[in-house]
């Protein structure tokens, strides 16, 4: 276990008699990382900036900022009230020790200590502060793992659609316009036919790699179906869109799929590409999205292997629109 995961200790004590028994007494535990010692409040709080420490003994009665200013100062800081505080007192009456609970306080030991209860309260508090750091970096890692795509690693669909929903809400309160590219690799058949599954996979892994490689990082790569992906594109508008698939595309169709032992294998990839404008029409996320799948459909129409936006369908003679709009393309999700 390294230093990190056994725990910080910083005592806070004016007299340096007093910090080094207590640095004695948390040492006999015998599972602690480093131990830092100072001589006032301010003085903990200037450590405290450069590292945050997991557990604090702090002196209760001291000349510069006093324990209970620390503890007030210290509930003002984000970072420190997961950090549980025991504090040292002389012998105080039941209100003064309710009024260190009130300030944040977790414990409190009385002075002149035995060894082993100062022993056992840091070491209940430091197991509790540990597992609840361990506990929080699961919880982030379930948390991301849910907007994750398995395979390929790009953000899934869930969170897509998550984040589509925030964003289209933002379009005319922050009026930013919003773009959506939506990419589907051409022919890709062919390589699970060719090669098989496995390298198939490969190459959904590799270009999922490519397009986060290639956007900036408030744009957000997701896969949305099989060999699909979308590009989501807070703050930006038609031609910036239309311009960043098209670097895409030059650059899935100039990237070395099967590097390494095989020579690199090419292939293409087509885009739709629809855009929100703030002030303008109201566009709910399903419309948006078929509206850049009938722009892939339109590329895959006219050839593969390139950009297309959705325009707005043009007015008829009669100045009516069209009855029907382009019809999505059928394609398999598996
Ligand atoms: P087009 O140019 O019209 O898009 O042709 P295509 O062959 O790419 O299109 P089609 O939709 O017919 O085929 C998509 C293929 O993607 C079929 C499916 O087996 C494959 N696929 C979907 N998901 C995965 C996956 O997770 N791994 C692998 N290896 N293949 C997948
Ligand atoms: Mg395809
Ligand atoms: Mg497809």
């Amino acid at each position: 276990m390294d230093f990190k995961h056994k725990g910080r200790i910083l005592i806070v004590d004016d007299s340096e008699a007093v910090r080094e028994s207590v640095a004695a007494t948390v040492r006999t535990l015998g599972e602690v990382g480093p131990i830092t010692e100072v001589a006032d409040g301010f003085a903990a709080l200037q450590v405290i900036r450069a590292e945050v420490p997991d557990l604090i003994v702090c002196d209760l009665t001291m000349p510069r900022c006093d324990g209970l200013q620390f503890l007030r100062l210290r509930a003002q800081i984000d970072r420190l009230v997961e950090v549980p505080v025991i504090m040292l007192t002389a012998h105080t009456g039941p209100e003064q020790r309710m009024s260190l609970f009130e300030a944040g306080a977790s414990d409190y030991v009385q002075k002149p200590w035995v060894t082993g209860e100062l022993a056992a309260r840091v070491r209940v508090h430091l197991r509790a502060k540990l597992q609840r750091d361990e506990l929080t970096r699961t919880n982030a890692r379930l948390e991301e793992m849910t907007c994750r795509d398995a395979l390929t690693g790009a953000h899934n669909r869930r969170h897509f659609d998550l984040s589509l929903s925030t964003e289209l809400a933002k379009v005319d309160r922050m009026a930013l316009p919003l773009s959506l590219l939506i990419l589907d690799i051409d022919h890709f058949k062919l390589v699970n036919d060719q090669l098989g599954h496995i390298e198939g996979d490969a190459v959904l892994r590799s270009l999922a790699g490519l397009l986060q490689r290639s956007v900036r990082a408030t744009d957000l790569v997701s896969r949305y179906g099989g060999e699909e992906f979308a590009v989501l594109l807070p703050g930006t508008s038609g031609p910036g869109a239309r311009l960043l698939a098209e670097r895409l595309r030059g650059r899935v169709a100039a990237f070395p799929f099967f590097a390494g032992e095989q020579a690199g294998r090419q292939l293409t990839s087509s885009f739709g590409v629809a855009t929100v404008l703030p002030g303008g029409e109201r566009v709910d996320a399903a419309t948006l999205i078929r509206r850049a799948d009938a722009a892939l459909y339109e590329a895959k129409r006219s050839g593969r292997n390139r950009v297309r936006s959705w325009e707005e369908p043009r007015r008829t003679s009669s100045g009516n629109l069209p009855a029907v709009a382009p019809a999505p393309p059928n394609r398999s999700m598996s």
